[in-house]
C-alpha cells in the first residue's frame, strides 16, 4: 500500500472507534511471532501470512462474518430496548417519561434563547363510552389512530407523546400562543373530521385540547403542565370538541 502500511491502517481504523465494529483480517508477508503480535496489537482481529491457502482465507473470513452478525443482532436488540424505554409501544409515540424529559429540556433551551414553547394537552371526549359501546380493543384502535392523526398534522420537530390513558401531550418548540392555538385547532379538526374504523363500526371521536405557552415566569415543567391541565378542563366545560388557551 502506498504511503501507509497495514499496521498504520489498523491503528487509524481503531482510533476512529466507529460503530459498527470493523473486523480486520491482516494479510502480510511477515510471519515471525513478533510480527503477528504487532499486527494484533495495532488493532487487527486476525492474521494470515502470504502465501496463504484460499480455503483458510475463506474460513477465517467466515469467522469474521460470524462475529459481525452477532454484533448486528446485539445492536438491533439495543435499539429495540431503547425504543421501548422511551416510546408508548401500542401507539409508537413518546411515552410519558420520555416526553416529560424532552419537555423539561425544551423549556430550558427556550428560556436560554428567550423563545416560547407551546404545550397542548389533549383528552378524548367521552372515551369511556367508546370502550363501553365498541369494546376495549376498538378503543385501542382509536387511540392508535388518534396518535397517527396528531403526528400527521404537526411539524417534524414537534414532540407528540402519550401522557396517560386517553390523554396526549404535544410540545411545540418556538410556538407563541397564536401558533399553538392554530396547531391545536388543526389537531382537533383532524381527529373529528372522519370516523375511525374499528370493530366493524365507524366510530366518531372528538378531543378537547388545553393550550398554553411558556413565558419567563412559567419555566417549571410542573407549572406549565398544571396550566395546560386547567385549560383542558376549561375546554371540557365549554362543551368538548374544542380548544381553550390559558
Ligand atoms: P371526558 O370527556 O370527560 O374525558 O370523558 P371520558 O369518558 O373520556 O373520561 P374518563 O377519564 O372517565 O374515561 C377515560 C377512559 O379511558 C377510561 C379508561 O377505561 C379508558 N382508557 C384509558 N386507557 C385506555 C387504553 O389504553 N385503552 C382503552 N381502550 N381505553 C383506555
Ligand atoms: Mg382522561
Ligand atoms: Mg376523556
Amino acid at each position: 500500500m502506498p504511503g501507509i502500511d497495514g499496521l498504520e491502517l489498523c491503528r487509524r481504523i481503531r482510533e476512529r472507534q466507529t460503530t459498527p465494529y470493523q473486523y480486520i483480517l491482516l494479510v502480510t508477508a511477515k510471519d515471525d511471532a513478533e510480527d503477528v503480535v504487532t499486527g494484533l496489537e495495532a488493532g487487527a482481529d486476525d492474521h494470515l501470512t502470504k502465501p496463504f491457502d484460499r480455503s483458510e482465507l475463506r474460513a477465517r473470513l467466515r469467522v469474521g462474518r460470524r462475529i459481525l452478525t452477532l454484533q448486528k443482532g446485539l445492536i438491533q436488540a439495543r435499539e429495540e430496548l431503547r425504543f421501548q424505554a422511551t416510546h408508548d409501544v401500542p401507539t409508537g409515540i413518546w411515552n410519558r417519561g420520555a416526553l416529560l424529559d424532552l419537555l423539561q429540556r425544551e423549556i430550558e433551551r427556550a428560556s436560554r434563547s428567550q423563545s416560547p414553547t407551546g404545550l397542548l394537552m389533549l383528552d378524548l371526549d367521552h372515551f369511556k363510552k367508546i370502550n363501553d359501546t365498541y369494546g376495549h380493543l376498538a378503543g385501542d384502535v382509536v387511540l392508535r389512530e388518534v396518535a397517527r392523526r396528531i403526528s400527521e398534522v404537526v411539524r417534524s420537530y414537534d414532540l407528540v407523546g402519550r401522557y396517560g390513558g386517553e390523554e396526549f401531550l404535544v410540545v411545540l418548540p418556538g410556538c407563541d400562543k397564536n401558533q399553538a392555538l392554530q396547531s391545536a385547532e388543526r389537531i382537533r379538526a383532524v381527529v373529528a373530521e372522519r370516523p375511525v374504523l374499528a370493530a366493524g363500526a365507524e366510530i366518531l371521536v372528538t378531543a378537547s385540547i388545553g393550550v398554553t405557552v411558556t413565558t419567563a415566569s412559567t419555566v417549571a415543567e410542573k407549572e406549565i403542565l398544571a396550566i395546560a391541565d386547567t385549560a383542558l378542563y376549561a375546554a371540557k366545560s365549554a362543551g368538548r370538541n374544542c380548544t381553550a388557551a390559558l
